[in-house]
């Protein structure tokens, strides 16, 4: 089993010897009680209020976001409709083991069966169950073990009460077999910042004590890894913790080309947390998370609303915020609510706002109108406005057109339709600069549905075809003298980072909290070395090929000729 695959929280890696949770306590046996239905009711009461109080007590003493988790896990143990299930069973003479068991089954299942948010609670009522048996029984709560050195954690899932007491000097990092991105064991991993990988099916197989490599950007779990696969991870950790901890500067390569380093947001909230960890603008405002849930299409007031907000954060800053983006992964109602067959394909992005040519125009006027807004409180920022899923030069010139009615001063285009790479010469001769979609170009490359956990092995931008897309794109933005940014999570990925800019990429735009690694991979080539690297990564035949040769090219000692 050379190794396992899940979700990755983060872009950390670590490397230790493997620690199991210790196994679930196991079904009691369905049995009559030999004490009575009056004794167990008092037995069960105790042993309830006893976890609960326990439960409290580890919140208050891990705080933060932790604390809110551990009492909601507290309440759920005392929940009264669970008590009248629990009771309901012991007057039918079960033991308290027993009605305990059945009564957290039935509700665990009735949440499972919702799914979603609600269908990851089900191990949190996993645990207060096992909790509740476990003091019934006299046995210790079933917890996280304690070999006596630092350890990968393995787990089915964690519950809440687990991670929140983590030793983070012990636990190197976390892997669960259960579990998805939006799991408390994610939520809480993501907020400590612990190395982490859910849904890692495979990892019921790792053994005690075997060594792994987790890295939490690829999502994989290395088995039985070799010294130069140690040797590298190590080097990769201690670049993080370097990068962490070093100064924020703008974004530059080694020589001082400047490579602005901006933040993606779904909504002004996140400005300050962006603005923190050195974020120069926005490259990627997504409007369309602001209606999601929205069935009519927002007035011009709440628009102006929202983009003074967020132009207010980044005062003298590049904002480039994205027209409505509706269809396939993002479905809004108000622009297209027709069943398509393959709503990736279908009348989505600058498609369905040209259909609906008044939502757009709306959307611009109460664009137009914070600018003006924030200009005249001070607050100013450089507006760029860009249209999403552009497939040629009809549809840049529409949309340039449309938007310098409204007096925005810069209109460009996202380019995530292989149509739009190839013709980018075109299209950047018509509209004021491009930024790469490198999410959906990848999806539409590649024909793999980036949705679809079954092709996700296509859905990897550093394919040398879109690689070579993306060079076209970049080619054209220098013919043109015109920018070219990246704001799909291939600018995240550290090195492939540093392709883009060889490639010709002159922004790179990502989630705020991947800032830190990719100034520091930037810092470490020059545009020379960058180009070399780009080129080395395009003169393969696959994904996996291409980040060998640009991990090979990007070696110190191959750099240093470049
Ligand atoms: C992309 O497709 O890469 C992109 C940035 O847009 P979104 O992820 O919102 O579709
Ligand atoms: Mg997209």
């Amino acid at each position: 089993m050379p190794e396992v695959r899940g979700v990755g929280i983060g872009l950390g890696v670590a490397q230790g010897p493997v620690a199991r949770m210790a196994e679930h306590l196991p079904e009691p046996p369905d049995e009559h009680s030999a004490i009575g239905a009056v004794a167990e009711i008092a037995r069960v009461r105790e042993a309830v209020t006893a976890v609960a109080r326990e439960l409290e007590a580890r919140g208050a003493a891990a705080g933060g976001n932790a604390q809110d988790v551990l009492e909601a896990q507290a309440m759920m143990a005392e929940d009264p409709t669970l008590q009248e299930q629990i009771d309901a069973a012991l007057a039918q003479g079960k033991t308290g083991e027993r009605a305990v068991f059945e009564a957290f089954a039935s509700f665990r299942d009735q949440l499972t069966a919702l799914g979603g948010y609600l269908g990851e609670r089900a191990a949190d009522l996993n645990d207060v169950s096992q909790r509740v048996i476990a003091h019934l029984r006299g046995l210790p709560a079933p917890g996280v073990p304690d070999p006596g050195h630092p350890f990968v954690l393995v787990a089915k899932d964690l519950a809440p009460a687990d991670t929140a007491l983590l030793d983070l000097d012990k636990v190197l990092a976390v892997v669960t077999s259960d579990g998805g991105p939006t799991s408390h064991t994610a939520i809480l991993a993501r907020g400590k910042g612990i190395v982490a990988i859910v849904g890692a099916a495979g990892a019921e197989d790792l053994a005690d004590g075997e060594l792994v490599i987790v890295d939490a950007a690829s999502g994989v779990v290395t088995t039985e890894p070799t010294a130069d696969e140690l040797t590298r991870a190590q080097n990769r950790a201690h670049a993080r913790a370097a990068a962490a901890s070093a100064p924020i500067t703008p974004g530059a390569l080694a020589d001082g080309t400047a490579v602005p380093l901006l933040a993606n947001l779904g909504n002004a909230k996140g400005a300050a947390e962006a603005v923190a960890l050195g974020a120069e603008g926005v490259g990627l405002f997504r409007t369309e998370f602001l209606f999601l849930s929205a069935s009519q299409a927002p007035t011009v007031a709440q628009q102006r609303e929202a983009y003074e907000e967020l132009l207010a954060a980044f005062p003298g800053k590049k904002v480039v915020v994205r027209v409505l983006d509706a269809g396939a992964d993002k479905p809004l109602a108000f622009l297209n609510d027709a069943h398509e067959e393959n709503p990736a394909l279908g009348l989505r992005g600058i498609r369905a706002l040209h259909a609906s040519e008044d939502i757009l125009r709306e959307q611009l006027t109460a664009l137009a109108e914070a600018d003006a807004a924030a200009r005249a409180a001070g607050e100013g920022a450089d507006l760029w406005v860009m249209a999403p899923m552009i497939a040629n030069v009809e549809e840049t010139e529409y949309f340039t057109g449309l938007a310098r009615e409204y007096g925005i001063r810069t209109a460009g285009v996202m380019v995530e339709v292989p149509s739009a790479a190839l013709m980018a010469d075109r299209i950047l001769s018509v509209t004021d600069f491009a930024s790469i979609g490198t999410n959906d170009l990848t999806q539409y490359t590649m024909a793999a549905d980036r949705l679809l956990g079954s092709v996700a092995s296509f859905q990897d931008p550093w394919h040398p075809a879109v690689l070579k897309l993306i060079r076209s794109v970049g080619d054209a933005g220098r013919l043109n003298g015109k920018p070219v940014g990246i704001c799909g999570e291939a600018a995240a990925d550290p090195l492939l980072a540093v392709v883009l800019v060889g490639l010709g990429a002159t922004s790179l735009s990502m989630a705020p909290t991947a800032l830190a690694d990719v100034r520091a991979s930037l810092l470490a080539h020059t545009l020379g070395q960058a180009r070399a690297i780009a080129e080395a990564a395009l003169a393969t035949d696959s994904a996996a090929e291409a980040r060998a040769a640009a991990q090979h090219a990007a070696s110190p000692t191959n750099s240093a000729v470049a």
